[in-house]
């Protein structure tokens, strides 16, 4: 410990350094509920490339464990420290070092906040648009760590479909820089794809470069009550068959309406079984959003409410945002899911998930990114309570079981980090797996980057 520390030193501010050990473990662990996490030897705030280079070969010269960080509001424990690692958190490399309108890209540090860099490049008419519902805190670099996606990915994609080019800093210290900042390049394997959910586990990110779109008009959201959510899953199968580019396509259950009304007293209808919100930023989206809601009440919606202007609208955003810190609220405890299925299988994974439910007897509130098919379902449960614990963590499994035999994946968004590990290798199948830990030899020979994680 005293040579890691020596040796830490040598190349780095004194501020740049926590080691309170009564501060150190407020760094242990993301958001995510039940995932082991360890003691961190010491906490690193670089502010430059060099610096966490530096760290990168004082890492490798001692054999230290290093998790990279962002705000730490991941859900999977992908950000959880192991024990005597060196916490390397980005949060302090936050600045905005480039936007271009002409090649309509922003070049970031990777501790800049997604709502920080959606505002400025808003200023200049422009539009990031991964937007994670939690885009107030998380960071780019934790976005790119995950993937992340958000509301507005049905029509616009997801973090992957935005990074064009990334500098990293690899486990021995060496800087590489891949992709580009052009508007096409095919030069060699895609290697800056390969970075974009890779979870900490290949290199630090200490720049990227994102493609930017055109600031498109203001969107404008229509709510629609549902008497069953398999009723609002079929409204979403005809909007998206109809060839409809909503900008938002997102689903509350009841249990999750009901949750938010308690929460922050946001008036959604309670008597709803499954409340759709659907929005277009076209050019005219009260029009869409007409076509949209006779679309919705063919499919048996009993009320159908387009919002009357953007604030309104924002509104229900709101509400739409508030849903997981909601559930959250329930009972003592929760296990958040991430189950994304072809969205023409929606309404099987709706219903599945509610008979796991009453299966275990257990709350499970759903909200989704429907138009992706993406499923959050919350175990609501008390963690004081060991059986109910042991039920709440089976019905979780069944859920990701459920997912695969419709055709998804166990993660559309939140990652694997510690919470799915055991789930990956079904997933991926065994030559899967076998190449991806191959990739992460040869990126990280000693195995030191974010350990413990993935696989
Ligand atoms: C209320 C709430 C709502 C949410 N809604 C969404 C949502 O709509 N969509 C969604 O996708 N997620 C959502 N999330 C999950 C979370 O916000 C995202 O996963 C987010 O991308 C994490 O960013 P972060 O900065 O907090 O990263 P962290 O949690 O700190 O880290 C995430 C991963 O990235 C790695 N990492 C971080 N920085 C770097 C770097 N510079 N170089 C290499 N690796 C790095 C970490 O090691 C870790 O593996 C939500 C979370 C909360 C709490």
């Amino acid at each position: 410990m005293d040579a890691l520390l020596e040796r830490l030193r040598a190349g780095l501010p004194a501020e740049a350094l926590i080691t309170d050990p009564d501060v150190t473990p407020s760094y242990a662990h993301d958001m995510a509920s039940f995932c082991d996490a360890g003691t961190p030897a010491v906490v690193v705030l670089p502010r430059s490339v060099e610096e966490v280079q530096h760290v990168m070969r004082t890492a490798t010269a001692l054999r230290v464990p290093v998790v990279p960080q962002g705000a730490r509001t991941g859900l999977s424990g992908a950000a959880n420290a192991s024990d005597g690692c060196i916490v390397l958190s980005l949060v302090k490399m936050d600045r905005i070092l480039e936007i271009s309108p002409v090649d309509r890209i922003a070049v970031v540090e990777p501790g800049v906040v997604n709502a920080t860099l959606s505002r400025a490049v808003g200023e200049l008419g422009l539009y990031y648009p991964p937007d994670p519902s939690s885009w107030e805190m998380c960071t780019i670099g934790g976005n790119i760590g995950t993937a992340s996606g958000g509301l507005c990915c049905v029509k616009y994609g997801v973090t992957a479909e935005y990074v064009l080019g990334l500098e990293v800093v690899l486990a021995d210290g060496r800087l590489l820089n891949t992709g580009r900042r052009t508007a096409k390049g095919v030069a060699g394997y895609d290697l800056t794809r390969l970075f974009v959910g890779s979870e900490g586990s290949l290199g630090i990110v200490v720049k990227a470069v994102l493609a930017l779109r055109p600031r498109p008009p203001r969107q404008l959201v229509l709510a629609a009550e549902f008497p069953s959510a398999a009723a609002a899953c079929d409204a979403v199968c005809r909007i998206m068959e109809r060839g409809h580019t909503p900008s938002l396509l997102e689903l509350m259950d009841r249990t999750t309406v009901r949750a938010v009304n308690a929460m922050a007293s946001m008036g959604l209808p309670e008597s709803t079984e499954a409340l759709l919100l659907c929005a277009f930023d076209t050019p005219d989206p009260a029009a869409d959003l007409a076509a949209v809601g006779e679309l919705c009440k063919a499919s048996g919606a009993t009320e159908v409410v387009p919002a009357d202007d953007v604030a309104e609208s924002e509104l229900l955003l709101q509400a739409r945002r508030s849903a997981l810190p909601a559930l959250e609220t329930v009972k003592s405890a929760t296990m958040i899911d991430d189950v994304c299925v072809p969205r023409s299988r929606l309404g099987a994974m709706i219903e599945g998930t509610a008979a796991i439910a009453e299966k275990f007897g257990l709350t499970i509130g759903v909200c989704a990114h429907a138009g992706d098919g993406n499923t959050h379902p919350v175990v609501c449960f008390d963690h004081t309570d060991p059986e109910e614990s042991r039920r709440a963590r089976a019905s979780f499994d069944e859920i990701m079981a459920l997912g695969l035999e419709l055709g998804g994946t166990i993660t559309g968004e939140h990652g694997v980090g510690v919470l799915k590990k055991e789930w990956l290798a079904r997933e991926l199948g065994e030559v899967g797996l076998e190449l991806q830990r191959g990739i992460k030899s040869a990126f990280d020979p000693l195995g030191l980057l974010n350990p413990g994680k993935l696989f």
